[in-house]
């Protein structure tokens, strides 16, 4: 489990970082009591490498049955303008489909808020599903960081042992998920577009293989079952108004040794009306079709016209029409607009995946076979080239 060797120096340093104050000094060496909860903040802080954790005997010597109750992880975002935080809408698409595993489950639903200081979230979470809010509120929280948020989730999940937990496959879920993971030695299923209960275990499912076969992945011996989950994949369910969650206050001390990487500036990757193609209700998308940067700029005075952002198709990213940041599908961004309109794209399944949750596909493309039209609601069989300009000429006209 967690062991203290004759290596000890007696320095001390492991006591202040200690986020649940299990580490004492006794005749000068270190000594972890029972409220250890195997974070690791202090393995890293020892300068003669005194403490180790054994996470594969303590992960064997787990009671799987004590694990109970689906947890989702709270993703806080700036609002833009400097107008504080808000909770990512991933986090309610999430708690959407969280709330039916734990009823499938006859457990509790259960959100876990990391916060400089919390806002009245509570309220949110609880409309949109969870039972109960383990809320965990400290200075050191003011924005992500990989090792002070993991060593509070990683303390909460081993105080409380939940049975799920789900975290937004974002940026920030991406880089928590796999430390906590790790740490906890757990197994995580990345990415997943669809959730399930069977015999009592989590089916996490993914595209596999090129996204030409999906995987159920399931995780029988260990515990929590942890996934990350694709944005803009699950619906959000209807608010239920006045529906509270219990607020469970987690004291976590927080060491500023613990904080390795300072952030020293911050770009953010928004297009001109500070939209992120996640959130668009609009995306004007080009593929390969387009052929040329200066015929992709006619995405942009279209995508204008119409209040939308523009995407991309990974041929046309690849090819420098646009950056990484705007691409579409599996191995880019998973966007659900109320409009799509796919310029130039084939359709191929790894772009589909990334856009067929859009509420109206409006599809262009010369070759009447191409397989956009598939899902596209509406389409056109044409030259975009021809197309597009008179198609922006005819919104020009109306705005006049
Ligand atoms: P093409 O398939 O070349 O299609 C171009 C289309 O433009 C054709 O249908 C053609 O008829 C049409 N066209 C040509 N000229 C005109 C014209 N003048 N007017 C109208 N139509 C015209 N792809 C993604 O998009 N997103 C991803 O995230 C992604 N991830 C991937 C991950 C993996 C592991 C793999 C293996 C592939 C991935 N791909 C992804 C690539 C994907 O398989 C396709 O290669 C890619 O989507 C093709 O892009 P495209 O439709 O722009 O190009
Ligand atoms: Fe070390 Fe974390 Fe245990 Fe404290 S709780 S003794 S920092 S592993
Ligand atoms: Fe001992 Fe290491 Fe803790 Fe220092 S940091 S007291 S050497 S266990």
């Amino acid at each position: 489990m967690i062991e203290v060797s004759k290596k000890c120096i007696g320095c001390g340093k492991c006591v202040p970082v200690c986020p649940f104050a299990a580490v004492q000094m006794v005749d000068r060496l270190a000594v972890i009591n029972e409220a250890c909860t195997l974070c690791g903040a202090c393995v890293q802080v020892c300068p003669v490498k005194a403490i180790t954790i054994n996470r594969e005997e303590a992960s064997a010597r787990r009671d799987l049955s004590s694990y109970k109750g689906v947890w989702v992880y709270v993703e806080l975002m700036d609002v833009p303008g400097g107008h504080g935080k808000k909770v990512r809408p991933v986090t309610l698409e999430l708690l959407s489909a969280g709330r039916r595993l734990a009823d499938e489950l006859g457990q509790e639903l259960c959100a876990v808020l990391i916060a400089e200081k919390n806002h009245g979230w509570e309220k949110e979470l609880g409309e949109y599903g969870a039972d109960k809010v383990y809320l965990s509120e400290h200075p050191e929280f003011f924005e992500y960081n990989t090792d002070i948020f993991s060593t509070a989730v990683i303390g909460i999940i081993n105080r409380h042992k939940p049975s799920v937990m789900l975290y937004p496959a974002s940026i920030q879920g991406r880089d928590l998920a796999p430390r906590v993971a790790a740490s906890i030695y757990v197994g995580l299923t990345a990415d997943c577009t669809a959730l399930a209960i069977r015999d009592g275990l989590l089916v996490q499912s993914r595209p596999a293989f090129g996204g030409n076969i999906m995987a159920d992945i399931l995780s029988p011996t260990s515990r929590p079952q942890m996934a990350t989950v694709r944005p803009n994949v699950m619906k959000i369910d209807e608010p239920r108004p006045g529906r509270t969650a219990i607020v469970v206050r987690e004291e976590i001390k927080i060491d500023k040794g613990l904080r390795r990487v300072k952030v020293l500036e911050r770009k953010l990757a928004h297009d001109k009306a500070g939209t992120r193609i996640d959130e668009a209700r609009v995306i004007v998308s080009g593929g390969r079709g387009l052929k040329t940067k200066e015929k992709f700029r006619l995405l942009e005075d279209l995508s204008a016209l119409l209040g939308g952002v523009v995407g991309a198709s990974r041929a046309a990213v690849d090819m420098g029409l646009k950056d990484k940041t705007h691409q579409v599908g599996q191995s880019g961004t998973t966007v659900s607009p109320k409009l799509y309109l796919a310029c130039g794209i084939s359709g191929a399944v790894q772009h589909i995946v990334g856009m067929k949750a859009s509420d109206i596909i409006v599809a262009v493309n010369k070759d009447p076979n191409a397989p956009i039209f598939n899902v596209a609601g509406h389409g056109v069989v044409g030259d975009v080239h021809e197309i597009l300009p008179k198609l922006i000429d005819s919104l020009k006209k109306k705005g006049k």
